[in-house]
């Protein structure tokens, strides 16, 4: 028998990863960040001088892709080629680039496989953007987590102060529009809500009143 999966896409910066987290540990399942695996292939692409959008030159790139990941505790490492990449993974200036070569259907296509291999017992909890609708259609239960423009730039702006970094907070906003429109209007695996998700809208929530309400929405599938 298949292992159970809790699918949960949306748009950056709605909180799916710390959902996830903690879905993943109250479950006791695997977690799959497919988002990494994006940044991990868009990075891998800037260290070896290969254009963002070739396709062509990016599908061996996404099929040999030495990547591993690597849990520590809450933590999960990024190791590339040896090297640990953690930090540079999440960059805005990765998260654009990883949005450019996650337009190119043969890229989605080659990453694939490599996606549907985290689904192992006991269960997996799945983060991206086309987990419920393209990788993982047949989950047991979908969420589509949402929030305004605003608030997501609100919130990925204040991380980024806690960690020292000024940016200017129009520039992130018009920076986090433009990435969910190619996600949402490209041609292949666009950003929408599976027909059997739930949407969950955390503009005004917290993320304990989030988590709550996902776990309601689980036990009534699982
Ligand atoms: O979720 P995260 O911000 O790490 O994802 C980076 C980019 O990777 C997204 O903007 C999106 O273009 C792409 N992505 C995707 N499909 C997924 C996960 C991420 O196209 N399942």
């Amino acid at each position: 028998t298949q292992a159970p999966i809790i699918t949960v896409d949306g748009p950056s910066g709605a909180g799916k990863g710390t959902l996830c987290m903690l879905l993943a540990a109250e479950m006791g399942w695997n977690l799959l960040d497919s988002g990494a695996i994006y940044r991990v292939l868009a990075l891998a692409a800037i260290h070896h001088g290969v254009d963002t959008e070739s396709e062509d030159a990016l599908v061996p790139l996404a099929a040999h892709l030495d990547v591993q990941f690597k849990a520590e505790g809450d933590l999960v490492k990024v190791i590339l080629e040896g090297e640990d990449v953690s930090g540079t993974l999440r960059t805005e200036e990765v998260g654009n680039a990883a949005s450019k070569v996650a337009a190119l259907p043969r890229v989605r296509e080659a990453l694939l496989r490599r996606q549907r291999a985290f689904s192992e017992s006991p269960g997996l909890v799945a983060d991206g953007r086309d987990m419920g609708t393209v990788v993982f259609p047949q989950a047991e239960a979908k969420i589509f987590l949402d929030a305004s423009a605003e608030e997501r730039a609100r919130r990925r702006h204040n991380q980024l102060q806690q960690k020292g970094l000024d940016v200017n907070f129009d520039r992130l906003l018009s920076e986090i529009q433009e990435r969910d429109d190619r996600d949402r209007n490209r041609a292949v695996a666009p950003l929408r809500p599976a027909d059997d998700a739930i949407v969950l809208d955390s503009t005004s929530l917290n993320i304990e009143q989030v988590l709550e309400q996902a776990l309601a929405y689980i036990r009534s599938r699982i």
